[in-house]
């Protein structure tokens, strides 16, 4: 199995999760006491965080490739960039490596069309809904996919005000659930949890659409690329 490498911190909350589920998807996999071999990357979100608000992100991609270089040379044979939003930034880093880097809405489309899902509703920061660059990977995989119309800027305060801080409030999940029932008012047939924090917050339990949670695909398809070339049946 090779080693995967994970570039974490952006929130070190679902960072912690990426761990879990990748020793988990692992275990899984391969029985008795195996385990992931992962090197973790964490950086601090704060300054990410504030470029991102600046718009700098050549500056923020500058640095997570660099990372990501590092990662590589460590020995890692598969990357993975522990967030939806800095994926903006997916191009600048695997022009700076030869191992993949798997972009976390492959997975997810893969997910989506294998349960026949053709209009998805699409939540995460306001970055990952009202840029094109998310979107335009899953709609070239053939998917419609619908962001919500209203309370944008609510949304996206819950992410950055709340989740990655560890803060998991009841009327904040009202405001997804409710965010979630207008896609499916508007014809989406499931909801991508498209900011990897979102899962602390929204299960399958509460929502009323299925639910396709990237940090746990996302995760599940690192394992499975770092496994293939060894278990070529898995
Ligand atoms: N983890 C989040 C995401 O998946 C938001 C934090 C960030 O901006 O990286 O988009």
């Amino acid at each position: 199995m090779k080693t995967i490498g994970l570039i974490g911190g952006m929130s070190w909350e679902s960072t912690a999760h990426y761990y879990a589920i990748l020793n988990r998807e692992t275990a899984r996999r391969l029985g008795g006491l195996h385990s992931a071999p992962v090197i973790v990357h964490s950086i601090d979100f704060a300054p990410i965080a504030a470029m991102q608000s600046a718009g700098q992100w050549d500056e923020a991609g500058e640095i997570l490739a660099g990372i990501a270089e590092g990662l590589q040379a460590q020995g890692c044979g598969v990357i993975g960039l522990a967030t939806n939003t800095m994926h903006i930034v997916a191009p600048a880093i695997t022009a700076r490596l030869s191992v993949p880097l798997i972009h976390i809405s492959e997975p997810t489309a893969d997910a989506l069309l294998a349960d026949g899902i053709r209009t998805v509703g699409l939540l995460g920061t306001r970055f990952t809904m009202e840029k094109r660059f998310y979107i335009e990977v899953l709609e070239a995989r053939g998917l419609k996919v619908l962001v919500p119309d209203i309370g944008i800027t609510n949304l996206d305060g819950i992410i950055y005000e709340e989740l990655c801080l560890g803060i998991v409030r009841d009327e904040s999940r009202r405001i997804y659930v409710d965010a979630i029932a207008r896609l499916a008012a508007r014809g989406a047939e499931a909801v991508i949890l498209g900011c990897t924090e979102i899962g602390m917050l929204i299960d399958d339990g509460v929502s009323p659409l299925p639910t396709y949670d990237t940090t746990a695909l996302h995760a599940e398809a690192l394992v499975l690329t770092a496994l293939r070339r060894d278990q070529p049946n898995l």
